[in-house]
C-alpha cells in the first residue's frame, strides 16, 4: 500500500550546453559565461525549501539524475555540494544510484574520478555515433576519438556502472554505419546503452528543414531494419532489451529512469524540471508541477521565492491510468494486472476495451499476470500510446 513516505528520485537539471544540437528540444541554452556558482546556489536552495514540506520531509532518496543541458560543464566540486546537501536534507537510500550525464569534450579524467570521489556512482555518455559524418549532420561538437577517450577515462576512474546514447536512423547513415557504430560500442564492455530512433521534433532547426525537404527521414522500412539490427547485436553481445530504447545486462537497469517508467514519486530541481507525486485525496491520484524553464527568470524566481513553479496540475484517476499504461508499456515486461487494479480499482480492459482487439492483432500480449507489447507491437508503439493520452 502507498503510505506516502517510501523512498523517491531526485532529477537535477543542468540547463547549459556548450553550443545547441539542431535536433535538440530539451531545456538546454548556451550563454556566454555558465554562473555555476548562482546556479548551484539556487538549486541547494530550492531543494531546502521542498525539505520543509509534507510532501518529500522525512523521505530518503534511492536515486538522483543530473541531466540537462550538459551537467559535466559543471565542476565536481559543485556536483559535491548539491549531493552532500541531498544527502544531508533526505539522507541516501544504502544502495543509492547517482548518475551524472556527461558529454565526451566537456571532461578529462580529473573530472571523472572528482565526481566518483563526491558520491557519482553511474555515468551516460553522450555519445550519439563513432562516425564523423553522423556526428557532423547531428552537430555534435565532440569528436568519434574524444568520444573514445571519455568512456576510457570513465573505465579508469573505476566507475563499473556507465552507460551510453547512440542515435540511429540518420538521413546520412547506412545500416553499416550504424554495424560500426554498435560494433565500436560494445567493445567497451557497457553494462548499458541507449539507442534512440532520430525523431524531427516541433521548434527545432531540424523541424524546419525537415518542412521544407532539406533533410529526409529514412525509409521506413530501413528504419526497421535499423531497429532490428540494433536489438540483435545487442542481445547477442549480452545486453537485455528492458524499454524500448534501453539495453543493460542484468542488474545494470537504470533504477532512476525505471522509477519514472512505474509511476513512482520524483522531485526535479533547477530550470525546467518537472515533479510528479501521488497523492490520496480530492478524487486525485496524483500531482505534477513544472519550474520556469529560462535559468535567468529561475534564478530570480529561487533568489526571490525559493521556488519556481509556474504550472501545477492534478491528476484524475482516468488520466493516472493512461500514464501507468503508457509508461509501463515502455517497459518489455509490460505492466503489472495486479498492481493496476490495486492502484485504479478496475482492470486495464475496463479502462481501455481496444485492448482485446491489439491481442487479437498480436500488438499485445497477457502472460503470467502481466500484459506487455509484443516486438510487432513495439514498432508501432507511438500509435497504440495514444489511445492512452
Ligand atoms: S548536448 Fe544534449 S542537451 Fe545539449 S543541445 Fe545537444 S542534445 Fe541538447
Amino acid at each position: 500500500m502507498f503510505s506516502g513516505k517510501e523512498p523517491f528520485s531526485l532529477y537535477v537539471h543542468i540547463p547549459y550546453c556548450i553550443s545547441k544540437c539542431p535536433y535538440c528540444d530539451f531545456n538546454s541554452h548556451v550563454v556566454p559565461k555558465i554562473p555555476e556558482m548562482e546556479y548551484t546556489g539556487a538549486l541547494l536552495k530550492e531543494m531546502e525549501f521542498h525539505a520543509r514540506t509534507e510532501a518529500w520531509r522525512g523521505r530518503s532518496l534511492k536515486s538522483v539524475f543530473f541531466g540537462g543541458g550538459t551537467p559535466s560543464t559543471f565542476s565536481p566540486a559543485s556536483i559535491g555540494k548539491i549531493l552532500e546537501k541531498s544527502d544531508s536534507l533526505f539522507s541516501f537510500a544504502k544502495d543509492i544510484e547517482i548518475t551524472l550525464e556527461a558529454n565526451p569534450g566537456t571532461v578529462d579524467s580529473a573530472h571523472f574520478s572528482g565526481y566518483r570521489s563526491c558520491g557519482v556512482n553511474r555515468i551516460s555518455i553522450g555519445a550519439q555515433s563513432f562516425q564523423s559524418h553522423v556526428l557532423e549532420f547531428l552537430g555534435r561538437v565532440h569528436s568519434a576519438g574524444e568520444t573514445r577517450q571519455a568512456l576510457r577515462v570513465v573505465q579508469q576512474a573505476g566507475f563499473e556502472n556507465f552507460s551510453m546514447d547512440l542515435i540511429y536512423a540518420c538521413p546520412n547513415q547506412s545500416l553499416s554505419d550504424l554495424r560500426r557504430d554498435l560494433d565500436e560500442a560494445l567493445s567497451f564492455h557497457l553494462p548499458h546503452l541507449s539507442a534512440y530512433n532520430l525523431t524531427i521534433e516541433e521548434g527545432t532547426p531540424f523541424h524546419i528543414q525537415h518542412q521544407a525537404g532539406i533533410i529526409r527521414s529514412l525509409p521506413e522500412e530501413i528504419e526497421i531494419s535499423m531497429a532490428e539490427l540494433v536489438e540483435e547485436a545487442l542481445a547477442k553481445a549480452g545486453l537485455e532489451r528492458y524499454e524500448i530504447s534501453n539495453y543493460a545486462r542484468a542488474g545494470f537497469h537504470s533504477r532512476h529512469n525505471v522509477n519514472y517508467w512505474q509511476g513512482g514519486d520524483y522531485l526535479g530541481i533547477g530550470a525546467g524540471a518537472h515533479s510528479y507525486k501521488r497523492i490520496q485525496n480530492s478524487g486525485a491520484l496524483g500531482c505534477r508541477w513544472q519550474n520556469e524553464k529560462i535559468p535567468g527568470r529561475y534564478l530570480e524566481r529561487i533568489g526571490r521565492e525559493e521556488r519556481a513553479v509556474v504550472e501545477e496540475e492534478k491528476i484524475d484517476a482516468g488520466r493516472a491510468a493512461g500514464e501507468f499504461m503508457f509508461l509501463g508499456l515502455r517497459m518489455i515486461r509490460g505492466i503489472s494486472l495486479a498492481e493496476f487494479s490495486r492502484r485504479f480499482g478496475k482492470k486495464p480492459r475496463d479502462f481501455y476495451p481496444q485492448i482485446g482487439a491489439w491481442i487479437k492483432e498480436g500488438l499485445m500480449e497477457e502472460k503470467a499476470g502481466w500484459l506487455r507489447l509484443t516486438p510487432r507491437g513495439l514498432l508501432v508503439a507511438n500509435s497504440i500510446f495514444v489511445n492512452f493520452v
